[in-house]
C-alpha cells in the first residue's frame, strides 16, 4: 500500500539513524523580542536553536560550532551507514572481541543502565527487530509486516545489553543476531552534546529543540521558556509547558513513523516483549533534567502502556509524565498535572496517578 505523505515525512523526522545531512535554513531574531532562533536540518529533522543574551552576530557563530557537533554525531550514531555505530554492527555478528569507538562507548554504557532500569522495555539491543521491520530505513512504499514467525524468533531470544561483554574498550557480544539501535535515545543525546557545548562557550540561556523534542537552559531574561507539547492526532499542539533552569521534554509518539497495511496502523516503537508495536498508546511525554535520559524514558514508558507506565518512572527516577492513550484518556501524575495547560479544551478523561 503506498505510504501517505504525512507517512513519508514522519518518516523524515527521526533521530541519529537518518541521513547524515545538514542545512541551514534560517536565522532570525525577531523585531521586539531578543531571543535568536535559527533553524538548522539534523538529525532527519529541523532542529531549532534559541539563544538568549547575545547579539546576532554572536548566536550565529555559536549554532555554526553547535552543527559541527550534530554532523558528527549523526554520522557516529546511524545504525548502519558509514559511522561508529555501523562498524560496531558490522563486527557484532562475528562473536570475536573488537574495540569499540571511544565516541559510542559512554552511550553504550548509559544506555545500559537506562534499560535496566525499564526493565528492558527501553532496549537499544534490538536493532535487529527494528531492521526486520523496516523502521531503521526508508522505503518508499509497499512497507507490511514481517512475517510472525521471523518476529517471534527474534523476541525468543531475548537479546539484551547484557548480552555485551565489555572490558576497557574490548567488547563482543554473545548473541550473533543482537545488533544496536540508539533510535530512542540518539537524539536526546545530541541534544545533551550541544547543551553541554552551549555551556563551555559560555551561553547560559537557550533551547535546543530536535523536532519538538528539547532541552533548556537558563530563561529569556525574566520570563520563562514556553514548550509545546505535540498533539497525537490533530495538527498543533495538545499543552504548554513553562520551563525554567535546565530542563529537558522528550515524547514519544505512534505518529511519527509509521505506515498503514490492511487497514492497520504499524508504528516504530517496538514492545521488546512481543516483537510488535507497543498498542494502547499515542504518545508520552517526560520532562527530566537530561535529555539522554527523557528521551529513554519516553520511549520505555510508551512501551509500558497506561498500566505499567507509573512503576517503569519510578524506577527510572522521572518526575513528570504525561501518557495519551489510545482512547485519548490523559493519565500523568499530580506534579505534571499542575505544571501543564491544555490548549483549547482539558481532555475529556483526566486520570490522574499516585505521585511519583
Ligand atoms: P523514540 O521516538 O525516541 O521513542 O524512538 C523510537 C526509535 O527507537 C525507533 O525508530 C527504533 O529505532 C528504536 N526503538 C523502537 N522500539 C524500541 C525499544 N523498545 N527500545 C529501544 N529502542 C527502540
Ligand atoms: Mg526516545
Amino acid at each position: 500500500m503506498p505510504m501517505t505523505s504525512a507517512v513519508k515525512s514522519s518518516f523524515l523526522t527521526l533521530c541519529v539513524s537518518m541521513v547524515l545531512l545538514l542545512l541551514m535554513l534560517s536565522a532570525c531574531t525577531r523585531p521586539g523580542n531578543d531571543i535568536y532562533k535559527q533553524q538548522v536540518f539534523a538529525f532527519g529533522t529541523v532542529v531549532e536553536v534559541s539563544i538568549w543574551g547575545l547579539d546576532q552576530q554572536q548566536a550565529r557563530q555559536v549554532v555554526a560550532e553547535l552543527m559541527s557537533g550534530f554532523e558528527y554525531l549523526n554520522r557516529t550514531l546511524h545504525p548502519r551507514q558509514g559511522g561508529s555505530l555501523a562498524r560496531i554492527n558490522e563486527l557484532l555478528p562475528h562473536g570475536a572481541d573488537f574495540s569499540a569507538s571511544p565516541a559510542v562507548l559512554p552511550l553504550i554504557k548509559q544506555s545500559t543502565d537506562l534499560s535496566r532500569k525499564s526493565d528492558y522495555l527501553f532496549n537499544p539491543a534490538i536493532g535487529s527487530l527494528v531492521r526486520l521491520w523496516q523502521f531503521d530505513q526508508m522505503p518508499e512504499e509497499g512497507l507490511k509486516p514481517p512475517p510472525a514467525h521471523a518476529i517471534q524468533s527474534l523476541v525468543d531470544m531475548n537479546m539484551t545489553m547484557e548480552n555485551l561483554q565489555i572490558k576497557g574498550i574490548s567488547m563482543r557480544s554473545d548473541v550473533k543476531e543482537l545488533l544496536l539501535d540508539f533510535g530512542a535515545i540518539g537524539k536526546g543525546f545530541a541534544v545533551d552534546k550541544a547543551i553541554e557545548q552551549l555551556k563551555d562557550m559560555g551561553v547560559d540561556n537557550a533551547i535546543v529543540n530536535a523536532g519538538g523534542d528539547l532541552r533548556a537552559i537558563g530563561q529569556p531574561g525574566d520570563r520563562k521558556w514556553k514548550v509545546a507539547v505535540r498533539h497525537p492526532r490533530q495538527q498543533g499542539m495538545i499543552a504548554s509547558l513553562d520551563i525554567a533552569g535546565d530542563e529537558s521534554v522528550f515524547t514519544s509518539g505512534d505518529y511519527e513513523r509509521f505506515y498503514e497495511y490492511q487497514g492497520q496502523r504499524y508504528h516504530h516503537i517496538l514492545d521488546p516483549r512481543t516483537g510488535y508495536p507497543a498498542t494502547d498508546v499515542m504518545s508520552v511525554t517526560v520532562i527530566h533534567h537530561d535529555a539522554t535520559t527523557a528521551d529513554a524514558a519516553a520511549t520505555a514508558l510508551f512501551v509500558a502502556g497506561p498500566e505499567q507506565w507509573h512503576r517503569v518512572a519510578k524506577a527510572m527516577g522521572i518526575k513528570w509524565v504525561m501518557l495519551v492513550d489510545k482512547d485519548m484518556r490523559v493519565h500523568m501524575n499530580p506534579a505534571m498535572a499542575q505544571r501543564i495547560s491544555f490548549t483549547g479544551k482539558p481532555p475529556e478523561k483526566l486520570i490522574l496517578s499516585d505521585v511519583l
